[in-house]
C-alpha cells in the first residue's frame, strides 16, 4: 500500500447513498485508471495515469459501484487512538485513559477497579495518539527481540538485525541478508501469534523457502503455530484498523 503519491483530487461518491470519500491520485506509471477501496477508512481511491482526466478517472469509480459496495462490507472501520478508545495489547482490552496531569507519556495500569487494563496518557491531548503509537512500538519491538532471540538460540542462528516498522503488506520478512522486519502491529495480537510470526522468520535464517524442512523447523519451535496462522488469516486484517485516522475532506 503505498501512499506516496500526492493527492489530484479529493471527492465524495455517492454509494448506494451514502457519501464515501473519493481520493483521485496521479501515478505516470499507471497503465490505466486503477480503482480500489481503503481497506482501513473505506475511502475509494483511483489511480489516473493522466493528471488531466480527473472526471474520466472520477467517472471510472462511479462505474464500478456495485464492486466498490462489495468491497467496502470488508472494511474494518477505523479506531483511532483517543481517549475513551479500548484497543487490544498482546491480545488484551486495553481502555485508552488521558491523564494530563501524569508526567511520563504512557503508564499501563491494571490494578485497583479498572474493569479492564488501562493505557494511562500523560501530557496535552494532542500528543495522545503519537504516544501511544510510540509506546507500542516499543513493546512490539522488546517483545519481538525476546522471541527472535530465544528461537534464533534455539536454532543457533543469528539474524543480522531486528527491525520493527510499519509495514502493512507483510507481517515479517526476512531478507538474503538475514535482516529480519517486523509489523509493529503485532503487539496487537495474542503474544502466542506475535511469537509465531518471531519464530517463522527465524525459521527462514535455515531455510529460505517455505519447504517441508522450513515447516518442521517452525513447528519445532513454536508446536501450536497452525492456531497462531489461523488467527492471523481470520483476525489480521483487523489489526490494521488501530490507531488510524479516518480519512475527512476538510
Ligand atoms: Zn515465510
Amino acid at each position: 500500500m503505498t501512499k506516496t503519491s500526492r493527492a489530484l483530487h479529493m471527492d465524495t461518491l455517492s454509494l448506494r447513498g451514502e457519501q464515501v470519500p473519493l481520493v483521485v491520485r496521479h501515478n505516470p506509471r499507471a497503465r490505466r485508471f486503477i480503482v480500489r477501496v481503503d481497506m482501513t477508512t473505506g475511502a475509494v481511491h483511483v489511480t489516473t495515469p493522466n493528471k488531466r482526466n480527473v472526471k474520466a478517472a472520477i467517472s471510472f469509480a462511479h462505474s464500478h459501484a456495485d464492486w466498490l459496495i462489495e468491497q467496502r462490507q470488508h472494511v474494518a472501520l477505523a479506531e483511532p487512538f483517543c481517549d475513551g478508545a479500548r484497543i487490544p495489547v498482546r491480545g488484551t482490552p486495553h481502555l485508552i485513559r488521558h491523564v494530563e496531569s501524569q508526567r511520563c507519556a504512557v503508564r499501563r495500569v491494571s490494578q485497583g477497579d479498572c474493569d479492564v487494563p488501562e493505557l494511562h496518557v500523560g501530557g496535552d491531548i494532542t500528543f495522545l495518539p503519537r504516544r501511544v503509537t510510540d509506546w507500542l512500538k516499543q513493546q512490539a519491538k522488546a517483545d519481538l527481540n525476546q522471541s527472535v532471540l530465544t528461537h534464533a538460540a534455539a536454532l543457533n542462528v543469528r539474524p543480522s538485525r531486528i527491525t520493527v516498522r510499519d509495514q502493512s503488506s507483510r507481517w515479517g520478512s526476512c531478507s538474503s541478508t538475514r535482516a529480519l522486519s517486523f509489523s509493529w502491529r503485532l503487539i496487537f495480537a495474542p503474544t502466542d501469534v506475535l511469537d509465531y510470526v518471531a519464530a517463522h522468520e527465524v525459521a527462514h535464517l535455515v531455510h529460505m523457502n517455505h519447504g517441508a524442512q522450513f515447516w518442521r523447523t517452525v513447528e519445532k519451535l513454536v508446536p501450536t503455530y497452525p492456531q497462531a496462522m489461523r488467527w492471523l488469516e481470520t483476525e489480521g486484517p483487523a489489526l490494521h484498523k488501530y490507531g488510524v485516522v479516518p480519512l475527512s475532506l476538510d
